[in-house]
């Protein structure tokens, strides 16, 4: 069949989608965040595909979901590379293993590498393995192959020399709270050093002898204790904080920082390893080198060499893969490069790379916003790669949202109209000109028309009062950069992939901001009682030091990263309780008479306490295994209102609790009306287009756009009082026009509330909304690190250094 055709499609909020999706094409899927399109894509059409391969291959018996469908025909096998990569990545996988180029170099070490010892090894003796560092025989034995050791950075714990033994004392046993008020507490552990060295709590670390000194830091009582000595009872501050970081009670990447191996220099393998050489280098250097370089190494060998064997035959290999990393615009990146470190646009460049190489034919491919982390100047090579994909006989459908790639493709699909049960239907199916001319789709009128929201505040670059600098950056690839930073106002940070926009700010200025508010109160300032440190996920601890200055920044209170993610604590929340607009209706309802005269008090009104229905516990559901499936019935009891039938009693304007978390929060909105503040709060969310999300939606089942809102608008009901950075990494990732008009509404409110917001983005559209840019470039690694340009969009439009300047549009007034 040349085409797959879906009919009844109705899994999430899809509306009986009925769509044929031409083969062989270069297919592009547009609708606003949560219209469906991951519903109908991956979890429909991806799905089914791997229900029939795994049945195909007699490794399951299972129907289908037939229930989410109707009929699916004319599917081939699918490949789907997704935006959030599922699972853990392994820390020992790195770019040359999984492009398998560094198993490639090694069997050409193995067939042509010349010891250095030629006397001692017969070259026949090498194997492979010798040459890898994830094998035993190749490691370092010193760092297992990792090419760094863990290392407590004490002069990131002990910033301050002037400060008193008590506060040092506090800082060691109390990091990251900020208060601690048991001052007896920490007195008590100093009392018998300052016995020993006829000093106080409040003397000042300078002032102690140098012997006091190193006891302070390192004094470690010792095991056994004889009774002939009488053993200090103290413990040094590199004590404390070693003792605290083994047990995991703090894990703050600027407290521990990777040192490079001693033994192998960041080379991974073992000393033999580095004494076998091809053409000068040992195979740990072309580890290190970035992957341009290396194919210029390769390419030159390659060029020199007249024999026709195996290794030539090798060798044409690692060059077509480097060519194919090129090609996604990953040549900066080196083959030891850690995949954790990479971020999500990264890595799903990597993955289109893979299959690039592979060489597949009448594959459907799925990419999920691939242009995710790419300038301009990069989307067309992306765009070519999917060309040559479907040229090569297979079917790329992507989900995108980006200008470049929607008026590449063959054909459009689009969902819509709006997000949630106002989505799930196709709007529209064919080319791109019947595509623009569309009347109700929101993604069409988008890129019809470029508007941009009224600004609520009115920011002169003239007139900064508060900014703060960084200078001598030189994390990663930054080549001691110094860039002025102005407050109170939306800053842009953009730059060609792998330029160093995330080391300037993710690895250089937050840490050092850390460490200035840690100096400044007694540990960092709470960066809100939302989101401490990064709002995400525990990561990978990949640890990275910050190699900058940071001028004094004293107006600011602390930093929010806020991200599309969800920190795990909330899992259990709905909409209404998070946004903290619960804790107002439930003395709503406390108040009516009915509940007075029930006896229910605000308590009783939550459905994890008192109120709760007695047999879901207030989920609503109960929890059945049948084998290893688990079915989720509705709890006969409660019904799924989840609460007590007492509870549900008590009336407001004749709706019970249960039902104001079925209204949507539009409704409750009005339902509210005559309640200012829960109104107020409500408002908010319906400003920026999500008054269709209902009030007791689980925030599991929000899209990540939606999750980055919704905490965003959190963050403005709460009214942060006092003034924070609000640091964004590509917050457009998965949002259409739509979505980022209403993102930027809510960025526009924090700076006009008296906070700063600060983007690491590429589209031109937020870009072009900014009010200072800082433009990192040329290139990306060794070729990047330096600021090309900064100032207003306008300035950057008019300078012809700046690569973004030109993409810019003309700024809204
Ligand atoms: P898109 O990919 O267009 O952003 P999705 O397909 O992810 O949209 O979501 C469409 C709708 O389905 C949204 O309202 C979303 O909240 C809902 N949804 C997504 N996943 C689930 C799920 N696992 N359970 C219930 N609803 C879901
Ligand atoms: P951008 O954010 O502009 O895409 P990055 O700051 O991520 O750029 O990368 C800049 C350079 O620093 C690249 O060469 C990249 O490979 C390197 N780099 C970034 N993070 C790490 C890391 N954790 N370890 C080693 N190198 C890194
Ligand atoms: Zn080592
Ligand atoms: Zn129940």
């Amino acid at each position: 069949m040349d085409q797959i055709e879906v009919a009844g499609a109705r899994l999430h909020n899809l509306k009986n989608v009925n769509a044929v999706i031409p083969k062989k094409k270069f297919v592009v899927v547009t609708g606003v965040s949560g219209s469906g399109k991951s519903s109908f894509l991956l979890d429909t059409l991806h799905q089914e595909s791997q229900h029939l391969y795994l049945r195909a291959a007699g490794l399951s018996h299972n129907f289908s979901q037939a229930d989410s469908f109707d009929l699916i025909r004319g599917l081939s096998p699918t490949i789907a590379v997704e935006q959030r990569i599922v699972g853990n990545l392994n820390p020992r996988s790195v770019v040359g293993t999984s492009t398998r180029l560094l198993n490639l170099l090694a069997l050409v070490y193995a067939n042509e590498g010349e010891s250095l010892d030629a006397a001692h090894h017969d070259r026949s003796e090498f194997t492979p393995g010798m040459f890898l560092f994830n094998s035993p025989h190749g490691q370092c034995p010193e760092c297992q192959g990792r090419g760094s050791v863990m290392q407590v950075d004490w002069q990131a714990i002990f910033p301050d020399r002037n400060a008193s033994l008590e506060e040092l004392h506090r800082f060691a046993y109390f990091y990251p709270k900020k208060k601690f008020e048991d001052k007896a507490y920490i007195e008590k552990r100093l009392v018998n050093f300052g016995e020993r060295f006829g000093v106080t709590a409040s003397t000042r670390f300078s002032d102690l002898s140098s012997e006091a000194q190193d006891v302070f830091l390192t004094y470690r009582p010792p095991r056994s204790r004889s009774k002939s000595q009488p053993q200090l009872i103290f413990y040094g501050i590199h004590t404390v904080m070693e003792e605290r970081l083994k047990r995991g009670e703090v894990k703050v990447p600027n407290l521990q920082t990777a040192k490079l191996c001693p033994a192998c220099e960041g080379h991974r393998i073992q000393e033999r390893a580095m004494r076998v050489r091809w053409h000068g280098a040992h195979i740990g250097d072309l580890g290190r080198m970035e992957a341009s370089e290396l194919q210029a190494f390769i390419r030159n060998v390659q060029n020199h060499r007249d024999k026709r064997d195996v290794t030539s035959r090798i060798l044409h290999e690692i060059l077509k893969t480097l060519d194919a990393l090129q090609l996604v615009g990953l040549s900066y990146l080196t083959l030891y490069r850690e995949l954790p470190t990479l971020s999500g646009g990264e890595l799903q460049r990597l993955h289109i790379m893979l299959q690039l190489t592979a060489k597949f034919d009448s594959v459907i491919y799925i990419f999920d916003e691939p242009t995710a982390g790419l300038h301009e100047t990069e989307k067309s090579q992306m765009i070519s790669s999917f060309r040559q994909l479907r040229d090569d006989g297979n079917t790329v459908i992507v989900i995108e949202h980006d200008e470049q790639v929607i008026r590449s493709a063959d054909t459009i699909l689009d969902f819509g109209p709006g997000a949630g049960r106002l989505g799930g239907t196709l709007l529209y199916s064919g080319s791109l000109d019947g595509f623009l001319a569309h009347e109700t789709s929101l993604s069409a009128a988008s890129l019809r028309s470029n508007s941009w929201p009224p600004k609520s505040y009115s920011y002169d670059s003239k007139e900064t009062k508060s900014r703060f600098t960084i200078s001598d950056a030189r994390t990663h690839n930054l080549q001691g950069i110094t860039v002025d930073v102005p407050l109170h106002c939306m800053i842009g940070v953009c730059g060609v992939s792998g330029s160093g926009k995330s080391s300037l700010i993710l690895d250089s200025l937050l840490p050092k901001l850390d460490e200035q508010l840690a100096r400044r109160g007694a540990g960092p300032a709470p960066k809100s009682d939302l989101l401490p440190e990064s709002d995400g996920e525990e990561s990978d601890q990949v640890l990275v030091r910050s190699v900058a200055e940071l001028s004094d920044a004293p107006d600011l209170d602390g930093y929010i990263v806020v991200t599309q993610k969800l920190p795990r604590r909330f899992e259990t929340s709905c909409v209404a309780t998070f946004l903290g607009v619960w804790d107002a209706i439930r003395k709503v309802f406390a108040a009516q008479e009915s509940a007075i005269r029930l006896g229910l008090d605000a308590g009783a009104f939550s459905f994890n306490s008192t109120g709760a229905c007695s047999q879901c516990g207030g989920s609503g559901h109960t929890k059945r295994w049948m084998g290893n499936l688990l079915f989720r019935d509705l709890c006969t009891l409660c019904d799924g209102a989840r609460f007590h039938a007492e509870v549900l009693q008590v009336r407001h304007r004749e709706k019970s609790i249960a039902d104001i978390l079925n209204l949507s929060v539009e409704d409750a909105q009005c339902h509210f009306e005559e309640h200012p503040k829960i109104r107020k709060m409500l408002g908010t969310l319906v400003e920026i287009g999500m008054g269709y999300i209902s009030m007791g939606q689980s925030l599991t089942t929000l899209s990540g756009g939606e999750t980055q809102r919704l905490k965003l608008a959190r963050e403005l009901v709460k009214g942060n009082p006092g003034h924070y950075l609000y640091v964004l990494d590509e917050p457009t990732v998965g949002l259409s026009r739509y979505d980022t008009e209403k993102l930027l509404i809510l960025l526009n409110r924090l700076v006009s509330s008296g906070h700063s917001v600060l983007v690491i983005e590429h589209d031109p559209y937020v870009l072009s909304f900014c009010d200072h840019l800082i433009e990192l470039g040329h290139g990306g690694g060794s070729q990047g690190g330096r600021l090309v340009a900064t100032g207003t969009p306008s300035e950057l439009k008019a300078n012809v250094a700046s690569v973004t300047g030109r993409y810019l549009m003309s700024s809204p007034s």
